[in-house]
């Protein structure tokens, strides 16, 4: 993969390819933005170019010695930080640290990536500081985060800070037909739920589980509307079993009813991301008043603000299963 397989972030990349090309590569970066945006592709694309030793402004040879070990995953001058766990602590990086005091063995730079920096606690932070401030000629280190306020302002004054923008539509349409086997009848309504993150995109079109939990789910918001209290808790179950993805499940719930919004009161079809839905959504539109939209919106949020906060979360769903129900007075 190289500069030119990247779908968008063109700022960026011409920034970074000019650096490389009057090598001019900075000594830190933070690439910040949505999670799924490109930032470790990218990330990992700038620093197979440092490690190469043939390399060009998009993208390294591939065949010098460094380049083979970097794709073999053995390059010792490339050193990722990345972690499953809450944080990234002191000891992690005073670990780098020591690395980071050896010269590289094959590369002209040692390169450094660490992932979700955020992560880092103030204690690691400040530890990091100590290179940003004195950093060998040889190092580079790329910190990617979609959390940027979740760093110090230390470190971000002594890093060239880029923040990765959303794609357009369009661009993720095509990254999905060039890029993924995609039923043509869904591709709009992947690029436009994805909301301009690729990697979402990505996500989304490769997962069945995606595409029975939108089903369910908005069954469930067409019987809700309709039927009587009684039928709440057998709705919850579908919640139980889903409770991992119920981030994703509240998403789903808030775009039906902004669709329901953008066609019932502004009638504008073209609007609609659940354009493979166009059929069961107008059908409905007329079985909910603006106001009740308006109102079932809040209480999806909510749900989501109460689940933030760690109430109980079957009591907190069946309120919301309930309030959704409530008819209108
Ligand atoms: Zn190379």
């Amino acid at each position: 993969m190289n500069f030119n397989d990247i779908t968008g972030q063109q700022t960026i990349v011409n920034r970074l390819k000019t650096q490389i090309k009057s090598y001019k590569i900075g000594h830190a970066y933070i690439f910040s933005g949505s999670k799924g945006i490109g930032k470790r592709t990218i990330a990992k694309i700038f620093a197979s170019i440092a490690i190469c030793k043939e390399r060009g402004e998009d993208g390294s040879c591939g065949k010098c010695q460094p380049c083979r070990l970097f794709r073999g995953g053995t390059n010792p001058d490339f050193y990722c930080i990345k972690t499953e766990k809450n944080s990234i602590g002191v000891e992690d990086i005073r670990k780098m640290q020591k690395d980071v005091s050896i010269r590289p063995l094959y590369s002209p730079k040692k390169v450094y990536l660490i992932q979700e920096a955020e992560k880092m606690t103030v204690q690691a932070q400040n530890c990091l500081l100590k290179t940003l401030e004195e950093p060998p000629l040889y190092t580079l280190i790329i910190m990617t985060t979609s959390n940027y306020e979740g760093l110090l302002e230390t470190i971000r004054s002594r890093s060239v800070n880029y923040s990765f923008k959303k794609n357009t539509f369009e661009e993720v349409k095509k990254y999905l037909i060039d890029n993924e086997k995609i039923d043509l009848g869904e591709v709009d309504f992947i690029a436009s739920y994805a909301d301009g993150v690729i990697g979402k995109a990505k996500e989304l079109s490769e997962s069945d589980e995606f595409k029975l939990c939108r089903e369910k789910t908005i069954e469930i918001l067409l019987k809700l509307n309709e039927s009587n209290a009684k039928d709440i808790f057998s709705v919850y179950d579908f919640f139980e079993e889903n409770k991992e993805n119920i981030e994703e499940i509240l998403d789903i719930m808030l775009v039906f009813y902004r669709d329901i919004l953008v066609t019932g009161k502004f009638g504008n079809e073209k609007m609609l991301i659940n354009s493979d839905k166009k059929d069961i959504i107008l059908r409905n539109v007329n079985n909910f008043s603006t106001e009740r939209i308006y109102k079932n919106i809040k209480v999806v949020d909510d749900l989501r603000n109460n689940i933030k906060r760690n109430v109980n979360y079957q009591l907190a769903v069946e309120v919301m299963l309930m309030k959704l129900q409530e008819e209108e007075l």
